[in-house]
């Protein structure tokens, strides 16, 4: 099946492609014998789009999943998820993605229980936070260096003279008596600032997003339970 090998550098799940179970539970797709369609899309930093698809078939066991790896490369993936179904604390069965993922190095095979796996953007599987070696960033982590990359941004643009940042970085040009030089380190300078805030402004919306998402979790369980009180209450 498919293996993975440790990686030293981490990466966040903020800049991976999540395969989210409870979204597929809510688009019915886990029906039995039901097509679905999961769809990303990711602007890079010269504003061209790329776009991620994978289709998923619903099995008596879990899901198969189909999918192109994109990027130039013609290779298409297709496997099976196990997935679990485990009843939760308000009623109703809640269902859980099994982790293929597999250590070759260890010969042991992943089969954690999660509502997520994830594939790395050049990555082929998807798989757990814990096998990718996945971190999460944390709001004001990410706060922090949202405003660092946007204060360096700044710093370049003023040396090269430009009044705002522009929309297309990439075709900045040469200020009257710049040295041509001078100015090609300052454009590299410049687009790799800018990629930076980028990447810092993405992470801080998807920690955003988590941390709402969450909210409205718990606001949910709260208003379920509460009801339930209130049906106890009258049937006393
Ligand atoms: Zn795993």
């Amino acid at each position: 099946m498919a293996s993975f090998t440790r990686r030293k550098h981490s990466t966040t799940v903020e800049s991976c492609y999540a395969l989210d179970i409870n979204y597929m539970h809510r688009e019915g797709s886990l029906q039995q014998g039901a097509h679905g369609m999961m769809y990303w899309i990711r602007t890079d930093f010269f504003g061209a789009e790329h776009t991620a698809s994978v289709s998923t078939y619903r099995t008596a066991r879990g899901i198969i999943l189909i999918y192109a790896l994109g990027d130039g490369r013609p290779q298409h993936l297709f496997y099976h998820i196990d997935i679990a179904q485990l009843p939760c604390n308000y009623g109703g069965i809640r269902p859980y993605l099994i982790c293929p993922g597999h250590d070759s190095a260890r010969a042991v095979t992943c089969n954690r229980r999660v509502t997520k796996l994830y594939k790395l953007p050049m990555g082929q599987y998807f798989f757990c936070r814990q096998c990718h070696s996945l971190t999460y960033t944390s709001c004001n982590t990410s706060g922090n260096a949202l405003k660092i990359a946007r204060r360096q941004t700044r710093r370049v643009a003023r040396k090269l003279q430009l009044r705002t940042v522009p929309s297309r970085p990439a075709l900045i040009e040469r200020p009257k008596g710049m040295h041509k030089k001078t100015f090609e380190l300052l454009k590299d300078e410049f687009l790799i600032c800018y990629q930076a805030e980028q990447d810092a402004l993405s992470v801080r919306i998807a920690a955003e997003c988590t941390r709402l998402n969450k909210l409205v979790a718990a606001s949910e369980a709260f208003i379920r339970s509460h009801l339930a009180r209130n049906a106890d209450n009258a049937g006393d």
